[in-house]
């Protein structure tokens, strides 16, 4: 489809779970003219990109999943990641989605046309799209981080970050370095302390990690969640109810101080149970309030610097040499790879993901940037009609699983496009006043919570942006979906 031809219904940028997730709901909302816009070769969004080994969901996965395509057949309580690579497929495939999908298109930016009421979104190469709706579905990790380290472009061996990780690549008997250690390298650094020869891992922050309650799902119950569905959806309102019980203190941080606080006792517990010397243990211990970094889940972890071939480096890193790492307190490791477990840059370059102008010519990014984060249900922006950020926008992100959000966000677009064409009109956009008093709102929330009551200042935690502000909702998922069927349609405007 280019721009001298019919408008497409809809482009979806990003084909991951939010991206197949509002396709199915476009389709069942009798929109089938859609293009999913992709910039990978491939569906699944981060569980595409993401191969690198002990890699797994950290949450349970009969939470982990859209709630109208239930997976009975998880081998183990916390997927691993292929996994739910494959589950991305299944779902793609029986809700003939698939098809909406041009991959290796890499979109760069999207237009308003007031004249014509449409989309114009550009893909690398030139070729414009033209839509009447779009919906992006970028997702809150889609730009990975490189560290700007002092010589790290002279290094003269292997670098890998865990987002494009190098499955040819042997790790057995080499001496690594990892830099990071967040919920990526809890994962990872357990993975490679098993073949490395010597293992460094550089810590910039410590991290909580509390145990993961993991185990095997056996065959037979499989079988009785795929014979009996109800079985299975039990099983998954208590795993809701687990996830949302670790979330909610740091929602209701005033009221439930106790427990947050009391998690991160668990923390300290396996700590102190896997580690005997003082100072390995005193080096890995935050400072921060558990919560204020994403929680991270591992039996493993630190019991790898345990090993005799895992070594903790907290010095910081001074700077990279061809062959080594100078720490700043003097200390030199020769290496022969360095593995980038950075994470994503979520600020820079993720709010929003691709350069976006809607009427008047307002840039979102820099009207964001000169205004202040804000959206209203984390989803519609005044100025940007026909227009939805799905799961990468402000206050988008509620509970801890990502599915909390997908599955909101479907209601939200059902309600609304059910109205737009009751009403048989072009166009939709959010008023001023009712993204305005859904911002406040949030902001007044957020002073209840942990984010804002806890001491996070030494967390260097990406809840938090460059100025301080935080945008997670500070609502709990089942609040926030409930909400979904209340909203006043009278919020946005139809045309
Ligand atoms: P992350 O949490 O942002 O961690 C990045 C790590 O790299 C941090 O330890 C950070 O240190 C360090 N780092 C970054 N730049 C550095 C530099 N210049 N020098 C030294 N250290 C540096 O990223 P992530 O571990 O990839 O996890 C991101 C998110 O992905 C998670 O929070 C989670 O939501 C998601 N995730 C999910 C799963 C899953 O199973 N579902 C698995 C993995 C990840 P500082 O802390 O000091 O900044």
């Amino acid at each position: 489809m280019t721009a001298d031809q019919q408008p497409l219904d809809a482009i979806i940028v990003g084909a991951g779970f939010a991206g197949i997730g509002s396709a199915i709901q476009l389709r069942g909302l009798g929109f089938s003219n859609i293009a999913i816009l992709e910039r990978e070769s491939d569906l699944g969004g981060v569980w595409h990109i993401n191969r690198y080994p002990g890699l797994a969901v950290d949450l349970p996965s009969p939470t982990y999943c859209y709630s109208f395509e239930p997976n009975p057949f998880w081998s183990r309580l916390y997927a691993p990641g292929q996994e739910i690579k494959q589950y991305a497929d299944h779902v793609a495939d029986k809700y003939d989605v698939r098809r909406f999908m041009r991959f290796n298109t890499k979109v760069e930016s999207a237009r308003w046309d007031d004249d014509d009421k449409v989309w114009l979104v550009s893909v690398a190469g030139g070729q414009t799209f033209v839509a009447r709706f779009l919906i992006t579905a970028t997702g809150f990790m889609s730009q990975p981080c490189y560290p700007h380290i002092p010589g790290i472009s002279d290094f003269a061996g292997k670098i890998i970050h865990t987002t494009a990780w190098d499955e040819a690549y042997d790790f057995a008997g080499r001496r690594v370095a990892i830099i990071g250690t967040g919920a990526t390298a809890v994962q990872l650094i357990p993975e490679l302390a098993k073949v490395a020869a010597e293992m460094t891992v550089y810590q910039r922050t410590p991290i909580h990690v509390v145990p993961k309650q993991d185990f095997a799902i056996p065959r037979s119950v499989q079988k009785l969640f795929a014979r009996m569905p109800w079985t299975q959806r039990i099983f998954r309102w208590l795993t809701d109810t687990q996830s949302a019980v670790v979330f909610l203190p740091a929602i209701r941080y005033r009221q439930l101080r106790v427990l947050a606080k009391s998690t991160a006792k668990l923390a300290n517990m396996q700590r102190f149970l896997a580690i005997r010397n003082k100072e390995l243990r005193r080096q890995l211990t935050p400072e921060y309030d558990f919560g204020c970094k994403r929680p991270t889940y591992s039996n493993e972890y630190y019991k790898a610097f345990t090993k005799r071939n895992v070594h903790l480096d907290a010095a910081g890193i001074e700077r990279i040499e061809p062959d080594r790492i100078v720490s700043t307190n003097g200390s030199e490791t020769e290496i022969d790879v360095l593995v980038l477990a950075t994470g994503f840059d979520i600020w820079e370059s993720n709010f929003p993901a691709i350069e976006i102008i809607g009427r008047h010519g307002r840039n979102l990014g820099k009207w964001w940037r000169a205004n202040g984060f804000q959206t209203y249900q984390g989803m519609a922006v005044p100025s940007f009609p026909n227009y939805l950020g799905l799961a990468a926008g402000p206050y988008a992100n509620s509970g801890l699983s990502f599915f909390n959000m997908v599955e909101y966000q479907s209601r939200h677009m059902a309600r609304l496009f059910t109205e737009l064409k009751r009403r048989n009109a072009a166009t939709f956009e959010v008023s001023e006043l009712a993204s305005a008093s859904f911002t406040e709102r949030m902001e007044r929330q957020q002073r209840n919570t942990l984010l804002h009551l806890g001491n996070c200042a030494s967390s260097r935690s990406y809840y938090f942006g460059p100025n301080g502000e935080t945008v997670l909702r500070p609502n709990t998922p089942r609040a926030v979906l409930a909400e979904q069927n209340t909203f006043p349609l009278t919020d946005y405007s139809f045309s």
